[in-house]
Order: structure tokens, then sequence, then C-alpha cells
């Protein structure tokens, strides 16, 4: 996600970075090429405007242009814009009532509600959503409209093992969320999750539906759940949702195919309402928590480490990712390492799912899905496997002759062992940079 985005910004960056002064001419001319990005990012207009704007008043009228590092000053500026422009961090659930707390879902149909539903109930219910205690989940269906939408949510509800209610053919809406109030109550659940009847398009009789619902259930949350796909329909559905009914916050789907980002990117200024939640894929894990600080660094290119850490500590041992997150700390990060990534890049999922979360990675990924996409990964491992332990921790050791060794011995070309070196180094360079801006703070606090 945001790849173009973050493309263009990286230009006009590395053009302000590589001078020493800068001129106010220099600053408004990087803005205009900010402008046009985010424009064709799909962000809207006003939007756009309104971010240059400030961010411009910002670089000329501070001591920035007269500063030693003008163009890492214009950076953070831009940065800190971007995360204005995203909101707050709000990626939390407010769920401490008397139970059960009700989350109610709405959306059109297709936005991916029922799959995002369950989705969330299986973090709750595993206890891996920002809180972090193990909830009872019981979900129910109440789209009628659709043909066997109750079933598809019985479906997931049994892969990731949360209860459903179960379903009584003819029940309306408001009869059903009744029947799930009572039976949450009765039953002692902590979390009730409605996934309510989507539409085409956004009509009357939806919304008064939703608030019939809404009236009988008093839900903690209502999320809407939009396809990033659709750009500024997606935003103009959110502005059509909150002047109905009091939303509480935004789930953004399919972000893992949504290049530009403008949903995202200007969702927040446009409806008022928080991105709670990105999802990233259809398997019932692809669903992120939305910070806009690190979406923000994300396409600023410096890579998402706290949540990549994040993800990793879910599929491997804690220590593990404590001691990678201490490496990075350190910028210090060798073949050994790089290993341990590529193992767990194949676990969750190969190279698509770690797109641009890995500072450096977003430039090594495009060649390595050249070179032949997850098969390389295993290919790379096979090299670092046939490097001395010694070369592992230091691979600046790797001279001519043991690269034919090490091509050799992994049935790979010496080009390949180059690339990997060539990858290695990159990464462990933006790691570095990444240190020096203090990026880490707040993945070493959370590992605490
Ligand atoms: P609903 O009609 O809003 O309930 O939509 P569904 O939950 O049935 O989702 C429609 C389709 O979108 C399904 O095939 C889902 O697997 C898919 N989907 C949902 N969320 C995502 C996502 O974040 N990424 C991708 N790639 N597909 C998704």
């Amino acid at each position: 996600m945001f790849e173009s985005l973050s493309d263009r910004l990286g230009g006009v960056f590395d053009r302000l970075r590589g001078r020493g002064a800068l001129t106010e001419a220099d600053v408004r001319t990087a803005m205009r090429e900010v402008r046009v990005a985010l424009l064709e990012a799909d962000v809207a207009l006003p939007v756009a405007r309104q971010f240059v704007d400030r961010a411009t008043e910002q670089a000329i009228g501070q001591n920035v242009l007269r500063s030693v590092t003008p163009g890492q000053q214009v950076i953070k500026i831009v940065n800190d814009a971007l995360v204005e422009m995203l909101g707050a961090d709000e990626s939390t659930l407010l769920l401490d009532v008397t139970p059960p707390a009700v989350v109610m879902m709405v959306g059109l149909q297709g936005s991916g509600k029922t799959t995002t539903t369950a989705k969330i109930a299986k973090r709750l219910s595993q206890g891996t959503l920002a809180n972090r205690d193990r909830k009872k989940v019981l979900m129910a269906s109440l789209d009628v409209a659709r043909p066997a939408a109750q079933e598809q949510l019985a479906t997931l509800g049994t892969q990731v093992e949360v209860a459903t209610l179960p379903i009584i053919a003819g029940q309306q809406p408001v009869e059903i969320a009744r029947r799930a109030m009572q039976a949450a109550k009765l039953q002692g659940f902590d979390v009730l999750m409605l996934d309510t009847a989507g539409r085409l398009h956004v009509d009357q009789a939806l919304m008064d539906e939703m608030k019939a619902v809404a009236d009988i259930a008093k839900p903690q949350e209502i999320l809407l759940v939009v396809d990033s796909l659709t750009g500024q329909d997606a935003v103009n559905v959110a502005t059509s949702f909150s002047e109905q009914v009091p939303l509480t916050g935004v789930v953004l789907t399919r972000m893992d195919g949504d290049a530009r980002g403008g949903a995202a990117l200007s969702m927040r200024a446009v409806t008022g309402k928080p991105i709670k939640f990105a999802g990233t894929g259809e398997k019932m894990d692809a669903l992120e928590a939305f910070h806009p600080e690190r979406v923000a660094g994300r396409i600023l290119g410096m890579g998402d480490v706290v949540s990549l850490v994040e993800r990793a500590a879910e599929s491997i041992q804690q220590e593990d990712a404590e001691r990678m997150a201490m490496k990075m700390a350190k910028g210090q990060f060798d073949m050994n390492d790089l290993r341990g990534q590529l193992a767990q890049m194949r676990r969750m999922g190969g190279l698509g799912a770690l797109a641009g979360m890995m500072p450096g990675m977003k430039k090594a990924q495009g060649a390595l899905q050249q070179a032949g996409g997850d098969k390389i990964l295993i290919h790379m491992d096979a090299m670092i496997g046939s490097m001395t332990p010694k070369e592992r921790s230091k691979p600046e050791l790797i001279n001519a002759k043991r690269k034919i060794r090490i091509a050799k011995g992994s049935g790979t070309t010496v080009q390949d062992v180059n690339k990997l070196l060539k990858m290695h180094q990159e990464m462990s360079t933006a790691m570095k940079k990444l240190k020096k801006m203090g990026g880490i703070k707040g993945m070493m606090a959370m590992l605490g």
C-alpha cells in the first residue's frame, strides 16, 4: 500500500536531501511536487491543498532553512503533517462496559464486512487486539438481504473458533439483534459483534435499519467497513454513513491491493472519523491496527519496523522478536538475522505480505519479485547456509573467491550472491538511518 506515493515523495526528498542549503523557492517547488504526488495518490483536493499550505508555512516560517539539515527538517514537517492528516492514534476498541460490549459493523455489500467481523472477533478472542485480554465473543449476522450471509458468518465462526448466534430462518434484523443481546447476556459473553446487512448503494431503508438496530443494541463501537480500492467513493460512502449513524471508526479493507492509498489519506480529514483497522488480505490474520505514525513512516520510506516486529511476534517466539528488535536498535544486522527474517517472511505469507514494512526492504522487494518471487527466499537461505559462521556475522569478509564457493555450495550464481549481499547492505543502512532518527522508541517500549 502507498507504494506509488512513497516512490514519488522519495524522489522529492532525495532532491532536497542532496543539498546543503535550501531557499524558500526550493521548498515551494518541493511542496508543489508533494501536492501533485498526493493528488496522484487520489487524496481529496481540499485535503491535499490544506496539507501543502500548512506544511509550506511551517517549513518557511521556522528556522528550518537556516538549520544545519534543512532537508531532514522539511521531511520531518511533512511527516508530522501526514500524521496529523491521518488523525490521532485511535486504533483501539473501547469495550470497557458491563458486558456484553456491542460492536456493530456497517457498510455496503462486498466491502468486506463479514470477513472483517470475523477477523476482529478472532483477535478479540485470542487477546491480540490492543487491549490484550482475551474476550469471550459472540457474532451474529443481521444480514437477511444477501442469500447465505448468515451461513457465511457461521462458517467463518467455526474457522476462527468464535461462537455465532444460531440462525432462525425468517427473523428480521431487529429481532435478531434483540435475540443476540439476550443470548450474550445470559451466556456471559464479553463482546457481541453484529454484522449488519449491506446494500449495493447507500439508501434510506438501509440507514433506517442501522438506526433501529443501534437503538436496540446501544453499541459501544460502530465501525464502518469500506473498500479502499474504491478511492474517493469510499470517502463519500463514509461521509453519508457518518451523517446518519454515529460511527466510532472506519475499517479500510483491501489495502493489500491499494497502491495509491487516497481513501486512507483523506478519510480522517473528510469524515472526522478515525481509521481503526486496515484489512490486508483475505486470510483471517490479514488485519492491522492503523497507527498514523507508523503509516506516515511507511509512506516516507522509513519502513514500519513496529508493525513488522508485532507481526513477527505473532508468528515467532517472543525472545526472537526481542533479539531482533535489539539488533535493529543497535543498527547491527548480520546474515544470521537476515536468514531469520527470510524464514519468517516465508512463515508470514511470503514477500507480498511484508511489502514496505521492513526498512530498505521496499527497494529490495521489487528486485526480489523480479528474481522469481518467493522462490528466491529459499535460494537466499541456501546461500547464507553456504557461508561460514564468520562470514555470516561479517559479510564484508566475503571476497570474490568465496562468492564462487558460496554460489556453488548453494546451487546459485555469483550474481545471486552479489544481490543478496547488496540487499543485506541496503537493509542494514536503512536500519542505521532509522536508529539515528530515533524511530524505534515505540518498538522498544512495546517489547519492554
Ligand atoms: P460483505 O458483503 O461486506 O460482508 O463482504 P465479504 O466479507 O463477504 O467480503 C467480500 C470479499 O472480499 C471476500 O471474498 C473477502 O475475502 C474479500 N476481502 C475482504 N477483506 C479483504 C481485504 O482486506 N483484502 C482482500 N484482498 N480481500 C478482502
